[in-house]
């Protein structure tokens, strides 16, 4: 298909359409307009024949173990199961012998990533995680994350990568020694969600321009950055295009955001937002296919595991990751969606005549000098092909 054969009925679409093919910016009310036509053959066309351009035939999928670190967090997010009291059973402090264990238990399966997860700063709410870190010789979770990301490296070779919430630039300068990129979800730009009775009314950590703030000190560090917006969580349409925008214009500016996450937000029991009802599937869709129109060369991830059904017609929609998946651990954040075997989603990504690559948790265009502490360096060639991926023969070897 190419720019002459548009033959939607809307001859406006028609020629906001061709505007993506010959990549000219789209105002914001065209791209509405775009959302809203009924022209979703016409959308996903562009959408995918982008992808192809940029991206090639590739999909990318990144093999990790999932760190818990802790689960105590000091914010409340009305849709969050994953925060823990300290009292619950299910709360988690993992001490360092744990997480070498599993790092190793990765390696063994042939993971690269080792993604560690906490709540937002833990030990600004409960003494718990405060004596924890103490007895560690710690004083913030940060701080210890730093220490095991250096020693899950030398003793596994896996490549750290944390989310870990807001963190401070100090802190990230620290985290980046051994921690290939960072992850921190802007979630949503719009500031309404902090107002009463919002999804993010508890969660000051969730306010846009505390986030926004990190993620640009990331990208004044030179810090390869995932981050992302979590769709259906009391935002508006106006709202979700300005996120994409938003995420849009900051890479442009410091060209540090590996990659661009489009979760679509799912209810959960024994939450506020249990009633809520999750982004219907093919507005979902489309809202991916508009996010490739207008982030056309960026990495975009939908999570598998949050789509069971219907996961591969994300690649019809121009994604071309589907981020972290393990064969070891589950998703400490959605322990309800289990991840899809791999095999499937190989199965899957090849039912579209497209090649599933697994990738480091740094993209290849993010492997250069600017971008990586030099002491990851020789880690990093240890597990890469000359395409910046990770080589066939290490996943072989399993
Ligand atoms: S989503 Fe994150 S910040 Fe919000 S309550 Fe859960 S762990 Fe805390």
């Amino acid at each position: 298909m190419n720019s002459e054969l548009i033959p939607c009925k809307n001859s406006i679409v028609s020629e906001i359409l061709r505007k993506c093919f010959e990549k000219k910016t789209l105002s914001k009310d065209e791209i509405l307009l775009l959302l809203e036509s009924k022209e979703d053959r016409f959308l996903f066309h562009v959408a995918f024949f982008l992808k192809e351009i940029y991206k090639k035939k590739t999909i990318t999928y990144s093999r990790k173990i999932f760190i818990n670190i802790t689960n105590l967090c000091k914010d409340f997010c009305s849709y969050c199961t994953y925060r823990k009291e300290p009292y619950n059973r299910q709360a988690v402090m993992m001490y360092p012998n744990e997480i070498l264990e599993l790092a190793e238990k990765g390696k063994k399966y042939k993971c690269t990533e080792a993604l560690i997860v906490s709540g937002e700063r833990p030990e600004e709410r409960y003494k718990e995680a405060k004596d924890w870190l103490r007895s560690l010789n710690f004083k913030s979770t940060a701080e210890y994350v730093s220490n095991i990301s250096e020693k899950i490296t030398k003793k596994t070779g896996l490549l750290p990568h944390s989310n870990l919430g807001n963190i401070s630039k100090e802190e990230m300068k620290m985290l980046k020694d051994y921690n290939v990129s960072l992850g921190l979800m802007l979630e949503s730009s719009t500031y309404r969600l902090r107002e009463k009775g919002m999804a993010h009314e508890y969660a000051p950590s969730k306010d846009p321009g505390i986030r926004l703030e990190t993620i640009e000190n990331a990208g004044i560090l030179k810090i390869p950055l995932t981050t992302g917006i979590l769709i259906g969580i009391g935002e508006n349409i106006e709202e979700i295009i300005d996120s994409i925008l938003l995420i849009g214009n900051i890479n442009s500016k410091f060209g540090h955001i590996q990659e661009v996450i489009l979760q679509n937000f799912r209810p959960k029991t024994n939450t506020k937002m249990h009633n809520m009802p999750p982004p219907e599937d093919n507005l979902f869709l489309r809202l991916v296919a508009i996010s490739r129109i207008l982030l056309p060369t960026m990495n975009i991830q939908i999570p598998p595991n949050l789509s069971p059904l219907n996961y591969s017609s994300f690649i019809d929609a121009g994604i071309n990751d589907w981020g972290g998946i393990s064969p070891v651990t589950v998703d400490h954040v959605n322990p309800e969606f289990g991840w899809p075997d791999i095999k499937d989603i190989k199965k899957n990504t090849q039912s579209k005549n497209q090649i599933l690559r697994a990738r480091l948790p740094i993209y290849p265009e993010f492997i250069k000098k600017e971008f990586i502490n030099p002491t990851l360096e020789n880690y990093i060639d240890n597990l890469m092909d000359k395409d910046g991926l990770v080589k066939e023969e290490y996943l072989n070897e399993f």
